[in-house]
């Protein structure tokens, strides 16, 4: 059995961050995920922003690996190929109180061309917030960006690199085993390597209890969300945060890189992964995007989804060796701004296993990744050269966000690769547009078994049960008969 020098288990954010920062030295590294693709978890149900120095928590870990990442950001988009949508952000104060603040928040980033501006000048920058507003403080480093697209535009550079990937691999015990840890999979299989890295988010303090190692228990924090129609590009166009509480941000109105809006979220206790949408919630979402910006347009709503913050009681990130395999490191608690501190996080791992003996020799041929061509963003004569080059970047199969044949295929043949219709939607924005799916929902069954020899009843929209296609009176697995 080969033995890897780091393994690492889960594919969200920081697994993949983790994994595209140890790709720079030479080393053999194997990341296991327990579902069928990276950016099933935690990372695929967020804000997407990318948080200044104004909004660092200090004398936190997680404070102090959010600001280590910031100083990752330049090289990162680089190598990563990302180009996040450079906004700023203003946050508002509707009292007096509340303007104290803006101060701090102010003084905390000592951000270059931040300032505390009045109701007329917020007002010029946004002239549709709400008149009441007290006052607002201007950050122009904020940024917003697909979450998405930084999962696996880390994980296809960590694969680019040489990291090894396997999916529907559930890690559920480390032993020590000689020199080296045998890693056990649900599934059966066994991996050997001299470290492991314990990114399993939700599944962090499981794992770690398996091994014998004690993480306190998470709390979870959901939050819901509207998406608005690419309709209303330009609506807003800074991120526009309240004032924030002790418990979150609050709930924001900001535009993406892709031109919809996000509302939300708001902050409700679970006690599970629950990810569903409620009445109340989008209720509570609605009037809190409504203090910032009145006429909201919510009949332009497209979607809605949940996401759930894993928190732990101190509300700080847990990065700590096990007290039984002394190269086994576990992380939880990687809640908002995990997105944000991924780069931080990663470099942060790659030195505290430095110190426990990981050979760290920087590779002198890390490639960096090249972005896939996006065809609704090019200008008339590539889509010409394009289309001449290959017919197939004439097909559009999604019509609300002009996806073609091209990219969908790319997304298909990529490395890690699209499996899943989600899988597909993450990488190239079908089923993401107006329409939901009803377009393209008819087309990519057909594409995927032509492409990847599935069988129509093996065509998955997720996870386990997901089918697409079910035939005439057969039930998917999980599906309640009504
Ligand atoms: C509502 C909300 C809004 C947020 N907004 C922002 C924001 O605007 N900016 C920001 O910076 N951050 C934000 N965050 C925080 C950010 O989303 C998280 O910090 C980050 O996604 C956590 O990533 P992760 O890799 O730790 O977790 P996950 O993405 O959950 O990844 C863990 C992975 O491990 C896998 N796994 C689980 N168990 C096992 C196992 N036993 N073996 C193998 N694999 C396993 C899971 O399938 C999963 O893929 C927000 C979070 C929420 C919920």
């Amino acid at each position: 059995m080969k033995t890897y020098d780091v393994a690492i288990a889960g594919g969200g954010v920081v697994g993949c961050a983790v994994a595209w920062y140890l790709a720079h030295f030479s080393l053999d590294v194997l990341l296991l995920e327990k579902r069928e693709d990276v950016c099933c978890g935690v990372s695929k149900a967020n804000t997407g922003i990318l948080h200044s120095r104004s909004y660092v928590t200090p004398g936190t870990l997680k404070g102090e690996l959010h600001l280590r990442s910031l100083s990752w950001f330049s090289q990162a988009f680089q190598e990563l190929g990302l180009k996040p949508l450079r906004c700023g952000a203003l946050t508002l104060a509707f009292s007096k109180e509340e303007a104290q603040h803006l101060k701090v928040l102010q003084e905390q980033g000592k951000i270059e061309g931040a300032s505390i501006l009045s109701p007329k000048e917020v007002l010029a920058l946004e002239p549709r917030l709400n008149p009441k507003v007290y006052a607002g403080y201007f950050d122009p480093e904020t940024m917003v960006i697909s979450p998405f697209a930084v999962t696996i535009a880390l994980a296809e550079c960590a694969a680019l690199n040489g990291v090894t990937m396997h999916f529907e691999k559930e890690v559920v015990f480390v032993e020590a085993s000689w020199d080296h840890l045998l890693i056990h999979c649900a599934s059966g299989e066994r991996y050997a390597a001299k470290f492991f890295v314990n990114c399993a988010g939700i599944g962090a303090p499981q794992l770690a209890q398996n091994i014998g190692d004690v993480i306190p228990p998470l709390c979870f924090f959901r939050g819901q969300y509207f998406v608005l129609d690419r309709e209303c590009q330009g609506f807003v166009s800074h991120v526009l945060y309240p004032v924030p509480t002790e418990e979150s941000k609050g709930i924001l109105v900001s535009p993406t890189p892709e031109g919809n809006i996000l509302l939300g979220p708001n902050f409700e206790p679970v006690s599970y992964e629950n990810t569903a949408t409620t009445i109340q919630g989008l209720e509570e979402v609605e009037k809190g995007a409504r203090k910032l910006v009145p006429e909201i347009p919510l009949d332009k709503v497209i979607a809605t989804f949940s996401g759930v913050r894993p928190a732990l009681p101190k509300r700080d990130f847990y990065v700590a060796f096990s007290l039984r395999l002394p190269s086994v490191l576990h992380l939880a608690g990687i809640e908002s701004p995990g997105l944000t501190a991924c780069f931080g996080i990663a470099e942060y791992v790659g030195e505290l296993l430095g110190k426990r003996g990981l050979p760290l020799r920087e590779k002198k041929n890390f490639q960096s990744r090249v972005p896939p061509l996006v065809f609704r963003e090019c200008s008339l004569e590539e889509r010409e050269r394009l289309i001449a080059e290959d017919p197939d970047w004439g097909k559009i199969v999604c019509r609300c966000e002009e996806v073609t044949l091209a990219e969908v295929k790319r997304a298909l043949r990529s490395s890690p690769p699209a499996r899943t219709l989600d899988g597909l939607k993450r990488r190239t924005r079908v089923f993401a547009g107006r329409c939901q799916g009803g377009f393209c929902g008819m087309h990519l069954p057909g594409i995927l078994e032509r492409e990847c020899g599935l069988s129509s009843s093996d065509i998955r929209k997720s996870g386990p049960g997901s089918f697409y296609v079910l035939r005439k009176g057969e039930v998917a697995p999980d599906a309640k008969v009504c």
